[in-house]
């Protein structure tokens, strides 16, 4: 049974209005959570979505509630078309957001700016040269750290996502909060998930409680609570009288799933409710075979699990057999 209003509703009432649409699986970085080496055997291209095909399929989501689209990927920035899905997609009555890894920014940041794009969120591993460019197996931090300070100068949203891993970038926390010092920049501490070929292991990852700790040694009294917006996937505060704030978003520790109201669409058109889904729906076959997908849509929301995928317990999210079912983050769209 599902609603037939002009929401998406899940079998547990969670209302889904935010989108995040994977423009492709193509990166430029090879970020060693995400990705293999290798990378990963990329599809062909006819059975990714054209242009045409997201906008249609954006409408319709759009129509059924969506009131806001981040577009990410991969890399979204690296699909030859995405100016213009850009321009398109701001005619939809939407909040438009991006997340990328900011190599290419200064190529945009002009579209950016003409289609009301507000909201950018860069990954940024480290601040140390030689380190960010171990962790992406690439050598772009100049680049990437000149177009975040461009973003801030054009006043931009910019949030900073950083995943931290044990002796990988745990002995950062400072220096990230201090980089958001005199910046209004809004630092983010993911918690390493488990996908398809990125070794997770818990041991490398640190908890949100670890983090904490780290911070509260550091900072102690000075640390204050920021009030989390509904829906919100971090746990927000900022350092007394620093312009910029931090968050942790503690997926494998604390999930947020109860107030959960995300759904994500792959590149190559399957309809995915939560990271962690091992069951999609395949939207671009049906659109491609002039079905109206509406109906297909509104099951997929319908049928998602209560949490993370259905791996409710320590031991289902620690079974790799289950993480193997799964993509690769960079096939998924974080
Ligand atoms: N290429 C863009 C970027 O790097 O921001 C967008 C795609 S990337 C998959 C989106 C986000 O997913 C990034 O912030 C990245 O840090 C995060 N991510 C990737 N793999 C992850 C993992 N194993 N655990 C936690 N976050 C991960
Ligand atoms: Fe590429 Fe983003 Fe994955 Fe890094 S995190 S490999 S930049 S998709």
């Amino acid at each position: 049974m599902t609603s037939a209003t002009n929401i998406l509703i899940d079998k547990f009432g969670r209302v889904h209005n935010y989108l995040r649409i994977s423009l492709t699986e193509r990166c430029n970085l090879r970020c060693n959570y995400c990705m293999p080496e290798e990378g990963i055997v990329l599809r062909p291209r006819a059975e990714f979505m054209t242009r045409s095909e997201v906008i249609q399929i954006a409408k319709i989501f759009v129509a059924l509630g969506v009131k806001k689209i981040r577009l990410t990927g991969g890399e979204p920035l690296v699909r030859k078309d995405a100016k213009e899905i850009i321009e398109d997609l701001s005619q939809l009555p939407v909040e438009l957001a991006i997340t990328t890894n900011g190599i290419l920014v200064d190529t945009f940041i002009e579209t950016f700016m003409a289609c009301g794009v507000k909201s950018i969120n860069v990954s940024l591993d480290s601040l140390k040269e030689e380190r960010f460019n171990t962790i992406t197996r690439r050598n772009y931090f100049s680049k990437v750290i000149s177009n975040i300070r461009l973003l801030m100068q054009n006043n931009f949203h910019v949030k900073l996502n950083a995943v931290i891993i044990k002796g990988m970038n745990d002995d950062e926390l400072v220096d990230f909060i201090e980089f958001s010092k005199d910046q209004p920049v809004h630092y983010r501490f993911i918690e390493f998930m488990p996908f398809n070929g990125n070794k997770w292991d818990w041991s490398k990852g640190c908890s949100y409680d670890e983090v904490m700790a780290d911070i509260h040694a550091h900072y102690g009294n000075n640390i204050m609570k920021i009030e989390d917006a509904k829906n919100d996937t971090a746990k927000n505060y900022r350092i007394k009288n620093y312009k910029g704030t931090f968050a942790i978003i503690s997926s494998v520790t604390n999930p947020f799933c109860d107030t959960c109201n995300r759904l994500r669409l792959t590149a190559d058109g399957k309809i995915k409710n939560c990271l962690f889904s091992n069951s999609e729906t395949d939207l671009l076959t049906a659109l491609r075979n002039r079905m109206d997908i509406t109906q297909l849509i509104r099951n997929n929301v319908w049928d998602k699990k209560a949490s993370r995928g259905g791996m409710t317990t320590f031991e289902d999210y620690s079974n790799p057999t289950l993480h193997e079912q799964n993509r690769a983050m960079v096939a998924i769209g974080g």
